[in-house]
């Protein structure tokens, strides 16, 4: 069984500082400015979870704007995903709850660590499940922790220039099955 790196923040936070993200380029926000859509904080450059954020006065409150969107919401609203997880296979029929379950766990966990990391949309395809994400980073660790609880096949297709993963995870046997 492979092990996988822990989830580190000091990764995420140096991932940060190299934006090749198009969404993390635009015209920064005041720091105290809050995502309408998610409630994350801009503070000192980063997105930071709600509550989490600055604290600011109330004379510096009144130069922010009412309405900010975060690069996570605007990506969800142009439907513009930094990562596709495919999961296929006859294993999903019986598993299928399950599994998405941990999709969503997983959103939740990267979520506490970055705001900026979470779903777009799962839908369902024909013979599968399709989840857009909005990093690539997530991508890759959800079809990591896919495999890590119910082993199966899993392949990366990953672009550097552009930051979009494509992972593929794919099981088609029940029961037992060596990791
Ligand atoms: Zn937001």
């Amino acid at each position: 069984m492979r092990k996988s790196k822990p989830y580190s923040p000091a990764a995420v936070k140096k991932r940060e500082l190299l934006p090749k993200d198009p969404y993390l380029r635009k015209t920064p926000n005041p720091d105290g400015a809050v995502c309408a859509g998610c409630g994350a904080v801009y503070k000192s450059k980063r997105w930071a979870l709600p509550g989490k954020g600055a604290s600011v006065s109330l004379k510096a409150r009144a130069s922010i704007p009412a309405v900010v969107t975060c690069p996570a919401c605007q990506k969800a609203r142009d439907k513009y995903p930094g990562g596709v997880v495919t999961l296929r296979g006859h294993f999903l029929d019986g598993h299928r709850d399950e599994i998405l379950n941990l999709v969503r766990n997983e959103e939740a966990r990267a979520r506490g660590y970055n705001p900026l990391e979470r779903i777009i949309e799962i839908k369902s395809r024909a013979g599968g499940i399709e989840v857009t994400t909005t990093t690539e980073k997530l991508a890759q660790r959800i079809g990591r922790e896919v495999k890590k609880a119910y082993g199966g096949t899993l392949g990366y297709t990953w672009s550097h220039d552009v930051k979009f993963a494509r992972v593929g995870w794919e099981r088609e046997k029940e029961g037992r099955e060596s990791r």
